[in-house]
């Protein structure tokens, strides 16, 4: 079995290395998966992320690559590139700045291997930490979008995901323009497990 991490990326010059590092080392301590990619989407960075991804020396079973972008489109094309250029059996989309461990990303994918019956799990906050005002304002956000699409989002969900090929290849299918990832995986459908997590503080750089 082999794993993808799609990591959208913009402006992470200063993470990719110590995510590596601890992409890698998750990777050794697990043996669901005998093969894993790397997949960087550099979104038109201004620092030098894309050099920083090519310094790195993946050990053996460990294949890096990258989508690099002309300029910066948003993480909703970084991640639909990472969905057309992944390999892996299971894929996980995960942040760059090791806001969402990559050990966690084992963890959910674990679970699709032992639970046939899932084909989607999807990581949220057990605590959100953004404060009173953004809480009320995300509760609020994802109401609306229930009642006006009947699309029912988690609302402590996150694009932090771990998925089998066939949820791929269904949101692959979604040519919208405009993505919302969050509401695609309601929409496509299939069984998802809710796995909490607790968000970590973001390693270097700044939040855009
Ligand atoms: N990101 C991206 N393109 C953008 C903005 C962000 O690919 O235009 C990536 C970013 O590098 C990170 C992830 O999306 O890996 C989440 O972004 P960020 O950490 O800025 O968001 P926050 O965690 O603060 O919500
Ligand atoms: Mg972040």
């Amino acid at each position: 079995m082999r794993i993808t991490f799609i990591i959208p990326s913009y402006n992470e010059e200063a993470n990719v290395a110590p995510f590596f590092d601890a992409a890698t080392e998750a990777f050794a301590r697990q043996s669901d998966f005998d093969g894993f990619e790397l997949l960087f989407i550099d979104d038109g960075s201004t620092d030098g992320t894309l050099a920083a991804i090519r310094e790195l020396v993946p050990p053996a079973q460990v294949d890096v690559r990258a989508v690099s972008f002309s300029r910066n489109f948003g993480k909703e094309a970084g991640m639909y590139a990472g969905l057309q250029h992944a390999t892996g059996d299971i894929q996980a989309i995960i942040d760059a700045d090791l806001q969402q461990p990559p050990r966690v990303a084992f963890e959910m994918a674990h679970q699709l291997i032992c639970h046939p019956e899932y084909d989607c799990v999807a990581a949220y906050q057990e605590q959100r930490k953004q404060g009173a005002v953004h809480n009320a304002l995300a509760r609020r956000f994802y109401k609306t979008l229930k009642s006006s699409s009947g699309m029912d989002v988690v609302a402590d969900a996150s694009d932090f995901r771990a998925f089998r090929r066939n949820v791929a290849d269904a949101l692959l299918q979604m040519p919208e323009y405009f993505r919302f990832s969050k509401g695609l995986f309601s929409w496509v459908g299939f069984r998802t497990l809710a796995w909490p997590y607790e968000v970590q503080e973001r390693n270097a750089g700044s939040s855009s």
